[in-house]
């Protein structure tokens, strides 16, 4: 694609990134059949080649975002698609990323808007913060439908859809600590214990813990850890993502300065893809850069890092298992097999739903400030999970599981835990319904 930027513009590295992303676009919509926005509402504007130009339109102009450009930008899910189907590789995770910064730097959004966004990024991010919300929302239930009937406190009825009736108590393993290998140690790593997930799911990092632990991988839950910064990057926050960026490279530079570290192990992909970038998103930040990528380079998905101990086969069990890929995961991190190839030799049989490469439509907080889109997504997700007629569903990100949940009556679990079970490990109490013939004994 043909850009006019001046040398003036390009002398910022922003935006001269973005021209050198702009340049590799050929037009050729290829990116428009599998994004799940573009499938859903048709319109042009709303694919990642609409985007595109909007985009283009507004940087190379100079503009401050409006109403119009907000509206497409916002219906953006983040979830990559586009970027495994683009033939000409063109780099729409840092574009978009670019896109939203700036928009939140130049337009000024309506107040409920504004009220909505400042609620989540003040909220989300702190597990503290997280557990009160939910147990207030228990108290605004009753304010669902009329929240539901005015168009801006839409994402306020969707956070109240969300919250869970009941919060599981916080978890031991959620606190900073050393957890040491039980048997030969092979590994040390530490883990992210993150912000919503340990909250809304203790049991993932439990169950990840346990198996590291028992596979001879010592893993550390260094103090100081905070949110790795997704949330709030994805609203255009670049200062709050950056600032959560800087204090966990801080924190786990120091774990790799004293113990050593194998890896930095993510238990959500959408986290993984952001700790991943840690490196670009620092790059321009001396005092960082370096230290950043070094991050990155560590940063693996604990299906990732699980693939590389090399765990026995089990014989088939009788348990036929869904694999929802995350968005984050298989377009975010390119990771496709591992998670699959892990639930197969474990014992399971897995199946891939119909359209594995569309949405969810969780995305971060996608399902709150866009409920209409997310729940067809969601619907759309629902029907061709349940046409696999598996006893389980497994992804590795917890806004999937929350989502998938709240429309499927079949039982769904990080890919970890149900490892954790078939190398040892209890059986997860979501599945304690499971018919005993199906059971791993
Ligand atoms: S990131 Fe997803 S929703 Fe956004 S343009 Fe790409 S495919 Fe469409
Ligand atoms: S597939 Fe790639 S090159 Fe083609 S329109 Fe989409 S982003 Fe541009």
């Amino acid at each position: 694609m043909q850009t006019n930027f001046t040398p003036e513009q390009l002398t910022d590295p922003h935006v001269a990134e973005s021209e050198a992303i702009l340049r590799k676009c050929v037009h050729c919509g290829f990116c428009t059949a599998t994004c799940p926005t573009y499938v859903t509402l048709g319109n042009e504007l709303d694919s990642p080649r609409g985007r595109i130009y909007l985009i283009k339109d507004m940087l190379e102009n100079g503009r401050p975002a409006d109403a119009e450009v907000t509206t497409h930008i916002d219906r953006c899910l983040s979830c990559l698609a586009c970027t495994t189907t683009c033939p000409s590789g063109v780099d729409y995770m840092h574009l978009i990323d670019h896109a939203r910064a700036h928009i939140e730097n130049t337009y000024k959004r309506p107040l409920m808007d504004r009220l909505i966004r400042n609620v989540l990024a003040a909220v989300l991010p702190y597990p503290g913060r997280f557990r009160l919300a939910l147990q207030l929302a228990r108290l605004g239930r009753p304010l669902k439908a009329a929240f539901r009937r005015v168009p801006a406190l839409k994402p306020f009825a969707a956070m109240l859809d969300l919250a869970p009736r009941s919060i599981p108590a916080p978890s031991l393993f959620a606190k900073p600590g050393r957890h040491a290998a039980q048997a030969e140690q092979r590994g040390r790593v530490a883990i992210l214990t993150g912000c919503a997930q340990p909250v809304l799911d203790p049991g993932i990092n439990e169950a990840t813990i346990r198996l590291l632990t028992r596979l001879g991988v010592e893993v550390v839950a260094p103090q100081g850890e905070v949110c790795c910064g997704s949330l709030v990057h994805h609203m255009g926050r670049e200062e709050q993502a950056l600032a959560a960026a800087r204090a966990n490279v801080d924190v786990w530079i120091r774990e790799i300065e004293t113990g050593g570290l194998d890896a930095i192990i993510i238990t959500a992909s959408g986290c993984g893809t952001t700790i991943k970038d840690y490196g670009h998103m620092l790059r321009l930040d001396p005092a960082y850069a370096e230290k950043a990528a070094r991050v990155s380079a560590l940063a693996k998905d604990i299906t990732e890092y699980l693939a590389s101990l090399d765990l026995p086969s089990h014989m088939p069990r009788g348990i036929t298992v869904a694999y929802h890929s995350a968005c984050s995961m298989q377009h975010g991190q390119k990771i496709t097999m591992a998670p699959k190839l892990l639930l197969k030799t474990a014992g399971f049989t897995v199946r891939d739903p119909a359209e594995g490469h569309l949405c969810c439509g969780s995305a971060g907080t996608y399902n709150i400030m866009q409920p209409e889109i997310s729940a067809e997504l969601k619907a759309r997700k629902v029907r061709n999970l349940e046409a696999t007629k598996a006893d389980v569903i497994a992804t590795g990100n917890i806004g999937c599981i929350t989502q998938i949940a709240m429309g499927t009556g079949i039982p769904i679990l990080h890919t970890v835990e149900l490892l954790d079970w078939a190398y040892g490990g209890d059986m997860p109490a979501k599945l304690k319904g499971l018919e005993p013939a199906a059971a791993l004994m």
